[in-house]
C-alpha cells in the first residue's frame, strides 16, 4: 500500500477548507479531491458534474449532512460516493479504522449497482468494501465483515449482522448514507432503519438521497440528519 504524504493531506484538508460553496463548480477536475478519487474518475471517464453532483459533493466534502432529492438518472451514486471516499481518505483510513462508511440501498440489484461504481472510481484507493445483501451463508458474511472499510447494504441483512455479529464494530463509523430513502420506506424498512441508527455512533455524517420529496422521507430526514443541507433538483420548465 502506498504510503501517503502528510503534506499532501494537509494540503487536501487545507484545499477542502478553502472551498467556496458559493461558487458553482463545472468539473470534478475543479473539487480539491484526493489524487486516487481524480484517477479513478478520469478512468472511468468521468468529467463533468451533473446538477446533483456539483450541488451536494462540496458541501458534503466540508462534512456536512445532505438531503438530496433528484429523479432517477441524475447522478446520485457520485454524489454521495466521491465524498464518501473522500472523507474517509483524508482521515487516512486504513483497515485498522475498521468500518468507516455504510450505505444502505433498498434492493440488492440497486446495491450491486452501487458497489460496481465503487470499485471502478474506487480502484485506486487502499479500501476494503463489501456488499451485504444476503444470498450467501450468514457465517461466510459474518467471517469477511471485520474487516471492511466501506459496505453496502440492504437494511434487513445489515441489521441481521448489527444483532447477531459479535465482531461487527460499528463505533468508529464516519458516514451513513441512504440512498434512495423513499423505496427503502415505501418497502416498508421503516423499523429496520430506525435500529440500524441506533447501532451507529450519533457523531457522524449522513447523508439521504432520494427520487421523490415525501412526508416520510422529510420525517426520516428530521430524525437521523443534522441541519442538512437541502439539494433539490428539478427539471427546467
Ligand atoms: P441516479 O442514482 O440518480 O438514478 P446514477 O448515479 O445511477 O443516477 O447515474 C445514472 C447514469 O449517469 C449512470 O449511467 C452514470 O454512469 C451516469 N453518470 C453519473 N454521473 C455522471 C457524470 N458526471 N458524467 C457522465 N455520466 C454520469
Ligand atoms: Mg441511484
Amino acid at each position: 500500500k502506498r504510503k501517503r504524504g502528510e503534506d499532501e493531506i494537509s494540503s487536501l484538508i487545507q484545499r477542502v477548507e478553502d472551498l467556496d460553496l458559493k461558487s458553482s463548480l463545472k468539473n470534478f477536475a475543479d473539487l480539491p479531491l484526493s489524487e486516487p478519487t481524480a484517477r479513478g474518475l478520469s478512468a472511468s471517464h468521468y468529467k463533468t458534474m451533473t446538477d446533483i453532483q456539483s450541488r451536494a459533493i462540496s458541501h458534503a466534502l466540508k462534512g456536512r449532512d445532505i438531503l438530496g432529492a433528484a429523479k432517477t438518472g441524475s447522478g446520485k451514486t457520485l454524489a454521495f460516493l466521491v465524498p464518501v471516499l473522500e472523507n474517509l481518505y483524508r482521515r487516512q483510513w486504513t483497515e485498522l479504522d475498521g468500518l468507516g462508511a455504510l450505505i444502505l440501498s433498498p434492493t440488492r440489484e440497486l446495491a450491486i449497482q452501487i458497489f460496481e461504481v465503487l470499485r471502478k472510481v474506487g480502484r485506486y484507493h487502499g479500501f476494503s468494501a463489501g456488499l451485504v445483501i444476503g444470498g450467501k451463508s450468514l457465517r461466510e458474511e459474518q467471517e469477511r465483515l471485520g474487516r471492511m472499510n466501506i459496505l453496502v447494504c440492504t437494511p434487513g441483512r445489515i441489521l441481521q449482522h448489527l444483532d447477531q455479529t459479535a465482531m461487527f464494530e460499528t463505533n468508529n463509523l464516519q458516514l451513513l448514507v441512504m440512498d434512495e430513502a423513499d423505496r427503502i420506506l415505501d418497502m416498508g424498512f421503516q423499523k429496520s432503519v430506525d435500529a440500524i441508527v441506533d447501532h451507529l455512533p450519533k457523531q457522524r455524517q449522513t447523508m439521504l438521497f432520494s427520487a421523490t420529496q415525501t412526508k416520510k422521507v422529510s420525517d426520516l430526514a428530521r430524525l437521523s440528519l443534522q441541519e442538512p443541507e437541502y439539494v433539490a433538483v428539478h427539471e427546467a420548465a
